[in-house]
């Protein structure tokens, strides 16, 4: 028998929805595409994204710190495990309902609680970078500043938002549980929300005040599952150059050249489509055979038959 073609797929924000309700109707559909790709003979590992999520708990208790004194406010690397335990519950029973439903009965679902090792030297963390929660003015941006040592910033004309570090993940603590769990056939759910960030100091792992790039984070997830295909899938069903522009056009074939060249013209817009290709080519570059492709997420079985998406290969 061949071997079944080993797949991470990384979640987008539009897998999850922005509120509870909302991801509880997201997970449905994500979890048909997830399935699609099962029932085509790939073997999935699942990680995602946690950008209004983790702002909605970072929010949440930071409020019940306000109302109880006896409660200090709740470390960022605490929201990122509580958003990644409050997603993997949704998406988990989505996945064995739709497995269920298929009469698929001998894959189990897991989500395993991943921490990252960042570097504690990263240069990320001298310049916070990623928006999380919600908007406030300036004067509730003040107080969050002097209250909580946040750093705060304007975000285009619409308000001020917290913003945090968002370092490169060097190590995946968790890779070894991970990988027996996928080696023995289970469907695993694992760096959610980019895994939590954490630094080493002697057998202490200490949480980190950052959200790692869940792009990256699938990446290195990838490399270290020795996967065959990095699928991206998001809100978009390829890449373009000069996006939004009236001489937009699509990509399908892209090699990690014409990749690189892109990005130097500066196509893709930091902090949504430009670390996707840059996870994209790091994965291709990695070795061998290996494949990346950023979709849709309804289009992900069209993607991974070579329908649709862009491709990223060597
Ligand atoms: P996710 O939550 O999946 O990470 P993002 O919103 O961060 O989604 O990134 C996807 C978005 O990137 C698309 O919806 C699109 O608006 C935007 N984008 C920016 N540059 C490009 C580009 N060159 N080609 C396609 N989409 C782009
Ligand atoms: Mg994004």
């Amino acid at each position: 028998m061949e071997k079944k073609k080993r797949i991470v797929i990384a979640l987008g924000g539009n897998a999850l929805g922005n509120t509870l309700p909302e991801q509880m109707t997201a997970v449905k559909i994500t979890a048909r595409a997830i399935v699609d790709l099962i029932e085509e003979g790939c073997e999935v590992v699942v990680a995602h994204g946690n950008g209004p999520q983790v702002g909605m708990i970072n929010n949440a208790m930071a409020a019940l710190s306000r109302e109880d004194e006896k409660q200090p406010n709740t470390p960022l690397s605490v929201c990122v495990a509580m958003s990644q335990a409050y997603i993997g519950y949704d998406l988990q029973n989505a996945l064995r309902e739709e497995l269920y439903n298929r009469s698929i009965f001998n894959i189990p679902v897991a989500t395993m609680i991943t921490q990252i090792r960042v570097d504690a030297d990263d240069p990320a963390f001298l310049s916070p970078s990623k928006p999380i929660g919600h908007f406030m003015t300036e004067e509730q941006a003040r107080i969050a500043e002097k209250k909580y040592d946040y750093v705060m910033k304007e975000d285009s004309g619409r308000g001020w938002r917290r913003v945090v570090a968002s370092p490169k993940p060097a190590e995946i603590i968790e890779i070894g549980a991970i990988r027996s769990l996928v080696e023995s056939g289970q469907l695993v759910i694992a760096c959610g929300g980019g895994g939590i960030p954490v630094t080493k100091q002697g057998n202490h792992l200490k949480g980190a005040s950052a959200v790692i790039d869940k792009d990256f984070a699938s990446c290195l997830l990838a490399e270290e599952l020795n996967a065959d295909f990095l699928i991206i899938l998001t809100a978009v069903e390829k890449v373009a150059i000069n996006f939004g522009k009236s001489n937009e056009t699509w990509l399908e074939d892209l090699p990690v050249k014409k990749a690189e060249q892109y990005m130097e013209e500066g196509h893709f817009a930091p902090g949504s489509m430009l670390p996707k290709v840059q996870a994209a080519v790091k994965f291709a570059s990695s070795g061998e055979g290996r494949t990346a492709l950023i979709t849709l997420l309804e289009k992900a079985k069209d993607g991974i038959l070579g329908k649709t998406g862009t491709r990223i290969h060597q």
